[in-house]
C-alpha cells in the first residue's frame, strides 16, 4: 500500500516573516503589558494583574495604573474559542474568590456520567477510569465563559482590542518589546484595496502569549530561541456540534473505540447544557495512520449510532466547529516558558491533561501565575528573563505540572494502538503514572507514515448529518470571499496528498479538482490541523473565520 509522508510536503515555519528585528513604527501604541489571546488564560491573566495593581494601589503604593491591552483576532469576544466542555471550577474560585459557583459561567452541574466502548451497532458501559471522574464540576460553553471573564477585564479598565490578529513578534535582541497586527483590506492579490487599514505596531515591556493551541507565535519564539522539549507538542483534532434537543441528557457521556479505527487515538463526548442543548464532539489524535480519515465525516457517522441519536431526533443543529487540542502532556512542555519580555500561558505552552479532556483550568491558572510574575518583574523594575523566571517555577510547584506529570505517558502509550495503549493506560493508572518508567518518546504527528486507501462514501442525510460546506455555514464564518489566502502550501503537491488535505481539513478548504489542489481558504475556521499536518495556517485580517456563540 503506498504511504504518505506528511512532514516531506510541509513548508517551513515563515520563521523571517514572525520574528521582526525591526524597530517599531512611529505610531506604534504603548502598553504595559500585551496579552495575545483572549481565551481562558489571557483573560485571566490581565484580570489578576489588575487585580494585583488595585489591590496595591489600595494599600498606599504611588506606582502608576498598569496599561494591559488584550488582542484577539476574533471580531468579538469568544468568537474564536471552542471547548468541551466540562470545567474543573478550581480556577475560578481562585480568581474569584468571592463568588459561588452559581456566579460562574456555568450551564449546570455535572451529575453522573457514564463512559461507553462503542461497536457500530453497540454501547457497552465500563467503569469510568479515575482519570475521567468529573465529580464536582460544571458542563459550560466556553464562549460564555470567555465574554463573562471579558465583562470582568473591561470593569478592571483593561483594554480589549477585538478583530486584532497578531503577525508578528517585534524583537531586540533576544527581548520581546511588542507585536504587529495583521493588516485588512488587502485584495485577493494581497493589494491594498478600498478599506485597506495598514498594520498596527503594539509595544509592552512584557508580551504574553496567550494564543491557544498550535500557537504561530510560540513556534516562532520557540524556534528562534531555540527552545526545546522531551518530546515534540502532538495534536488531536476535535469536530464538535451544539444541538436544541428534545429528549435532555441526564449525565456527562465519554466513549471510546467505533467509529474510530484501532489504530487511532481518540474518543467522543456528549455533554448536557441544561435541558435543551447538547454539546457533542469527537476527538482523534492527528498520528492516525489511514490517509483517508476524516474526522468531520466521522463525527456525522457516529451520529446515527442509537447512543447519540435518541437525544438528537427532532433536535436542531445549532452549531458547528473545529479545534485542535495539544495532547503530548508534561513531556512536550517546552523547557522554558519565560524569556526577556515575555510569558506563554495556556494551551500555547500545552497546559492540556489528555486523559481528563481538560485544560481550562489550567490555562486560568497558569494566567494567574503569569500575572504574579509580572507583576513583582515590574515593581523590581525588570522585565528580564531572570525577573520572569519565577512564573516557571510556579507553574512547576503546582498542580498543573503534577497533574500532567502523573499522566506523563498514557497518551503516549496509544501510538502503538488502541488495545495495546488501554492496557497500558491501566497500568499507569494502577501505578499513579509509574509504569512503566521513564519517557515513552514521540515524533511529530507530521512524522507518522499515512497508508493512501480509498475514502468510505459519505452523503448527508441533512436532517442528523451534514457536509462539510453546510457545517461550516453552522460555524457563523463569514470571512470576505476577496482576501488573499493566509494558508502556505508546499510545492509539488500531489493528488493523493491534495487528497489527504481535504480528509484532514475538518471545513473544506481543500479540495481535489482534476488531480491538483485548490484552496477554498475564507472557510478556514482557524482550527490548525492542516498547520500540523500540511499547508501552514498564518494570521489573516481581523473580523475573519468563525462567529462560535455556543461552543
Ligand atoms: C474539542 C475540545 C474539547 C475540549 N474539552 C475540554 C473540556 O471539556 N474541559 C476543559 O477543561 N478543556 C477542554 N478542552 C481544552 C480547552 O478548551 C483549552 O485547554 C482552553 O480553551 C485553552 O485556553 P487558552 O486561553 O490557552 O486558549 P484558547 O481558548 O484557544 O484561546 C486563545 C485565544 O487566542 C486567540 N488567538 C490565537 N492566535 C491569535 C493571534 N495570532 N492574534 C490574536 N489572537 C489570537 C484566539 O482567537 C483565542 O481567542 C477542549 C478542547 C477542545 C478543542
Ligand atoms: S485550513 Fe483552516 S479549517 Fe482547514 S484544517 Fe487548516 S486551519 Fe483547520
Amino acid at each position: 500500500m503506498p504511504t504518505i509522508l506528511p512532514t516531506r510536503h510541509q513548508p517551513p515555519l515563515p520563521l523571517d516573516k514572525l520574528i521582526l528585528r525591526e524597530p517599531p513604527g512611529a505610531e506604534a501604541v504603548e502598553m504595559d503589558v500585551l496579552i495575545v489571546g483572549a481565551g481562558p488564560a489571557g483573560l485571566s491573566c490581565a484580570i489578576e494583574l489588575a487585580r494585583l495593581g488595585q489591590r496595591a494601589r489600595e494599600s498606599g503604593s504611588t506606582a502608576d495604573e498598569l496599561n494591559i491591552a488584550v488582542l484577539d483576532k476574533a471580531e468579538s469576544l469568544g468568537e474564536h474559542n471552542l471547548s468541551g466542555a466540562v470545567v474543573n471550577p478550581r480556577a475560578f474560585r481562585e480568581l474569584f474568590p468571592d463568588l459561588a459557583p452559581a456566579d460562574f459561567p456555568f450551564r449546570q452541574a455535572v451529575g453522573a456520567e457514564a463512559v461507553y466502548l462503542l461497536t457500530s451497532r453497540r454501547a457497552q458501559r465500563i467503569p469510568t477510569p479515575p482519570t475521567m471522574h468529573n465529580k464536582d464540576y460544571y458542563t459550560a460553553s466556553i464562549c460564555e465563559i470567555v465574554r463573562w471573564l471579558g465583562e470582568r477585564a473591561e470593569g478592571l479598565g483593561i483594554n480589549l482590542f477585538t478583530g486584532f490578529p497578531v503577525d508578528a513578534l517585534l524583537v531586540e535582541g533576544n527581548a520581546v518589546r511588542g507585536v504587529r497586527t495583521t493588516p485588512s483590506g488587502l485584495d485577493r492579490s494581497a493589494q491594498p484595496g478600498a478599506e485597506y487599514a495598514p498594520a498596527t505596531d503594539l509595544t509592552a515591556k512584557i508580551t504574553v502569549i496567550a494564543e491557544g493551541t498550535r500557537g504561530l507565535l510560540t513556534q516562532a519564539y520557540r524556534e528562534w530561541q531555540k527552545i526545546g522539549a522531551a518530546n515534540p507538542q502532538l495534536y488531536a483534532l476535535g469536530v464538535k456540534e451544539v444541538w436544541r434537543t428534545n429528549r435532555s441528557l441526564d449525565r456527562v457521556i465519554h466513549t471510546l473505540g467505533w467509529p474510530l479505527p484501532t489504530d487511532a487515538f481518540g474518543g467522543s463526548f456528549m455533554y448536557p447544557l441544561g435541558p435543551e442543548q447538547i454539546a457533542l464532539g469527537l476527538v482523534v489524535g492527528l498520528d492516525y495512520h489511514d490517509a483517508s480519515l476524516d474526522v468531520h465525516h466521522l463525527l456525522q457517522e457516529m451520529k446515527l449510532h442509537p447512543l447519540f441519536r435518541t437525544h438528537l431526533e427532532d433536535g436542531e443543529l445549532l452549531e458547528w466547529g473545529a479545534k485542535t487540542i495539544p495532547e503530548g502532556g508534561f513531556y512536550s512542555l517546552p523547557e522554558r516558558r519565560h524569556g526577556d519580555g515575555v510569558l506563554i500561558v495556556g494551551d500555547a505552552a500545552g497546559f492540556v491533561d489528555v486523559p481528563s479532556l481538560k485544560g481550562i483550568h489550567y490555562a486560568m491558572q497558569s494566567g494567574i501565575y503569569a500575572a504574579r510574575a509580572i507583576f513583582a518583574a515590574l515593581r523590581e523594575g525588570s522585565e528580564s528573563a531572570s525577573a520572569l523566571a519565577s512564573y516557571d517555577r510556579s507553574v512547576d510547584d503546582s498542580y498543573i505540572a503534577a497533574d500532567l506529570y502523573r499522566t506523563r505517558n498514557m497518551r503516549l502509550a496509544f501510538k502503538n494502538g488502541f488495545f495495546a495503549g488501554g492496557a497500558m493506560a491501566g497500568l499507569m493508572t494502577l501505578t499513579g503514572g509509574r509504569f512503566p518508567g521513564g519517557r515513552i518518546s514521540m515524533e511529530e504527528d507530521a512524522a507518522a507514515p499515512r497508508q493512501v486507501s480509498a475514502a468510505r462514501p459519505f452523503t448527508p442525510d441533512n436532517v442528523l448529518t451534514f457536509s462539510k460546506l453546510d457545517a461550516v455555514f453552522k460555524s457563523g464564518n463569514a470571512t470576505r470571499d476577496t482576501i488573499p489566502s493566509h494558508l502556505i502550501v508546499g510545492e509539488e503537491i500531489s493528488a493523493e496528498i491534495a487528497d489527504f488535505y481535504t480528509h484532514v481539513c475538518p471545513a473544506g478548504v481543500y479540495e481535489q479538482v482534476n488531480g491538483r489542489l485548490r484552496v477554498n481558504a475564507p472557510n478556514c475556521v482557524d482550527c490548525k490541523a492542516t498547520d500540523v499536518l500540511g499547508p501552514r495556517w498564518t494570521p489573516r485580517e481581523g473580523g475573519s473565520g468563525p462567529k462560535y456563540r455556543l461552543m
